[in-house]
Order: structure tokens, then sequence, then C-alpha cells
């Protein structure tokens, strides 16, 4: 099943839920925003092909990767290179690529910052795009799910 995290327009916290027909609303728990969305059939069968929160089509693939947990691995690897003459960097290195392989891909709306896990139909979607993202997020453009072309 598709899991999806909102991003709480009030507050910016996290809202996660599955995708079922008869919900037509987000509720945070946190702030108790409550959040119209839109789900159809694609989005409980885990395909994404609309959001829905903003129903745009653009959407981009990144790795699951914690960037807060990459950081801290850091300063720790970094700490004890002063004991290790730096091989705890190399464990790092090797620590990271293994990392990275174990790592699914989240799909992200570029409009709205939702997280799309465990899509099905996720080879469909291209990886991330700065000048889609600064289109759409800044001249508000919508590409209506076409890739960019020149
Ligand atoms: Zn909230
Ligand atoms: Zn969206």
């Amino acid at each position: 099943m598709m899991e999806i995290t909102f991003t709480c327009p009030e507050c910016g916290s996290g809202i996660h839920v599955t995708p079922s027909l008869e919900a037509n609303i987000a509720n945070c728990d946190i702030c108790e925003h409550k959040l119209p969305v839109k789900f159809n059939e694609d989005h409980v069968n885990s395909n994404i092909k609309d959001c829905p929160c903003c129903e745009r089509k653009d959407f981009y693939q990144q790795k699951d990767f914690n960037r807060k947990l990459g950081v801290l691995l850091f300063v720790i690897a970094a700490i004890l290179s002063i004991w290790t003459y730096g091989i705890s960097f190399i464990v790092l290195y090797i620590f990271d690529l293994v990392l990275y392989k174990l790592l699914g891909n989240v799909v992200v709306c570029y409009k709205c910052n939702t997280l799309f896990r465990n899509v099905n139909n996720i080879s469909e979607i291209p990886p991330f795009d700065h000048e889609m993202n600064d289109r759409i997020v800044y001249s508000d453009h919508d590409f209506e799910g076409k890739p960019l072309t020149h």
C-alpha cells in the first residue's frame, strides 16, 4: 500500500496517510488543520498520476535518504577519524554506498512537496529537475505531467 506524507500548510508538520476513496480530509495531528485531499483509483492502487493535495501532475523521484542521519554519521566519522587516522571516513564511504543501495525511492510533488512511498509506477517518474522546480515553485508553471522540453 502506498504511504503518503503531506506537508501541513499551516505548521509544516508531516501528515501521514494511506489513500482511501472515502477519505477527503487529512487531519494534522499537530495544529488540527484540515487538509482537503482527493484520492482516486490510481492512488488506491499505489500509482501516482495526480497529486491528491494540489492536483498537479508533476513529480520527481529521489532516494529516501534522511539528511539529518547523513550529517550525524559524518560528524561521528569526523570525530573518530582523530583516533583512526581517517579510516572512519573510508568506513563511512562504504557504509554510505551500501545504505544508498538499500534505500528505496520516494516520489515527491514539485508543487506541494507531498511524499509518496511504495509507488508502483515509480519507473515512470523522472528524477529531480532544477529548471522544472524553479518554474513550478517560483512562476507557478503547470507542466501537466509532461517532461521539460526546450
Ligand atoms: Zn499542522
Ligand atoms: Zn501536490
